[in-house]
């Protein structure tokens, strides 16, 4: 069925709220866990409670988790399915239900429900999980060619070095079910997408790697809004849903383009301004503000992508605001508090969006004078990498990207170099100011935060700081 997004929100959760589940509202994207600098899954409020530390008020729990995923940032327009922010649709069981009914019901939600047909579907389970298999096999039916055993690096779920964890089962989606069962290859995404990965959650791993059982095992599961949307609503990839599509309209109207007749340079563009959209306005609704440390970073970061991309496409003039107002009305119904915020979200974004583009423009013309000086597939030093970053506000990343375009690299090796530099300095100026005028620490440590860039490569960090 061409199911809305909201439509495949509501019956996910009506699903397993008739199978005992106490349906809960999506946590913030800041999580009251201080190590964690962002929400990355549905499981993550439930995190004390896998780990044994609280108890839990439901033993069945569901939700659809706004999450984000800064590691995901690369592929944001260049995959059909990784977005920065997304929604993690989860069933949840705290010492409850375990392997056999979580596949069960994720079978017969997605085929009897979503009615996604099941010679379309392909699953995979951990290497030595024996068990899942004989499930998937046996019970559910599927062909054995149809289910492929996987390594840790896939079908091991891990929250972090040390915590809960176990093996795990994911669903894929066949787009292409003529090409045969012979050369399954699930990292083939033109042929498949993951949707459902159902983790069994037997083990706490220590830092030693020790693996001890819990006391009580759970389930843990995930599947993407998006991309069931995209699934269900026949569309290339996950932009093209009715979750982000008008956003990304709004964008290109704004740049008076026609999006189905733009090339895929251009579509990329105003992806990554979809994308980004939704996850500024969630971050700013749930408090966070643009800073250069941690979740400001973040948020930082991925205003100043989306003016890039806007400028890319050829929008010279700030036009966040504008676009933040289509992700809040399409939005709002689900998460009322985006409109509750709509004034805070707005200021912060003007602010950091001309903040950016004045110093963007001086930058800019910068770079391009150090790149008409370098020969073709040149590289742009350290030095002046940092120099862009340090004076004029451009991320590495930034300066990369551009690089890129223009068939150059950058000495990523040097840039470090000069951070380090940078931070010896600090430390320097610190100690001496500390020793000579009393009062002022508190304004000096606002400057060197300002510019000592501990949130990017520290990301951590900050989260304790908070
Ligand atoms: P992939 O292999 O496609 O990167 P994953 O294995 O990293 O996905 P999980 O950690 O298993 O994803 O998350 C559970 C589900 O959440 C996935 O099956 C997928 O449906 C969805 N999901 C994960 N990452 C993203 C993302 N960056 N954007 C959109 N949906 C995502
Ligand atoms: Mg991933
Ligand atoms: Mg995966
Ligand atoms: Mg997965």
């Amino acid at each position: 069925p061409n199911l809305s997004g909201a439509q495949i929100r509501q019956t996910f959760l009506d699903f397993y709220a008739e199978r005992g589940h106490q349906v809960l509202p999506s946590a913030s994207l800041v999580p009251e866990d201080p190590t964690v600098l962002l929400t990355i899954a549905g499981m993550l409020p439930f995190k004390p409670i896998f780990l044994g530390q609280r108890a839990a008020e439901f033993p069945r729990a569901t939700s659809s988790q706004k999450c984000i995923r800064t590691n995901d940032i690369e592929n944001v327009g260049r995959t059909a399915r990784h977005h920065t922010f997304f929604e993690m649709l989860g069933n949840f069981s705290f010492g409850d239900y375990f392997k056999e009914k979580a596949i069960v019901w994720a079978w017969e939600l997605s085929t009897e429900v979503f009615k996604l047909p099941p010679e379309r579907l392909v699953v995979s389970v951990f290497r030595e999980d024996d068990e899942a298999f004989a499930i998937w096999r046996d019970q559910i039916g599927i062909p054995e060619a149809r289910i492929k055993r996987m390594d840790e690096k896939d079908n091991f779920w891990q929250s972090g070095p040390t915590g809960p964890c176990g093996p795990c089962s994911e669903i894929y989606y066949d787009f292409h079910p003529e090409r045969g069962d012979d050369h399954i290859d699930l990292e083939d995404d033109t042929r498949f997408i993951e949707f459902y990965n159902l983790v069994f959650m037997q083990y706490n791993q220590d830092a030693e790697g020790n693996l001890t059982p819990l006391s009580a095992q759970n389930i843990d599961t995930g599947m993407g809004l998006e991309r069931m949307a995209q699934i269900l609503q026949r569309v290339p990839n996950n932009y093209e849903t009715d979750l982000i599509f008008p956003i990304i309209q709004t964008a290109a109207q704004i740049a008076g383009l026609d999006y189905s007749a733009c090339d895929e340079k251009t579509k990329t563009s105003l992806k990554v301004i979809g994308d980004h959209v939704r996850a500024v306005t969630h971050l700013i609704a749930d408090g966070v503000n643009a800073s250069n440390l941690g979740r400001g970073y973040v948020l930082r970061r991925l205003i100043r992508r989306v003016v890039r991309h806007g400028r890319l496409i050829g929008i010279e003039q700030p036009f966040i605001t504008q676009v933040a107002e289509s992700a809040i009305a399409l939005a709002e119904a689900a998460y009322p508090n985006l409109r509750q915020r709509e004034k805070a979200i707005k200021t912060e974004l003007a602010l950091e969006e001309s903040r950016f583009l004045e110093t963007l423009e001086r930058g800019e013309k910068l770079l391009a004078d150090i790149i008409a000086k370098l020969p073709a597939k040149g590289q742009i030093s350290g030095q002046d990498a940092f120099t862009l970053y340090d004076t004029y506000g451009f991320p590495l990343e930034l300066t990369q990207e551009i690089a890129e375009e223009a068939g150059l690299t950058v000495n990523t090796d040097g840039f470090e170099v000069e951070m380090e530099k940078q931070r010896d300095r600090a430390r320097a100026a610190h100690e001496t100011i500390d020793l000579t005028v009393q009062g002022s620490l508190d304004t000096l440590a606002e400057n060197l935060h300002e510019t000592s860039f501990l949130g990017y490569t520290q990301p951590q960090a900050e989260a304790e700081v908070k």
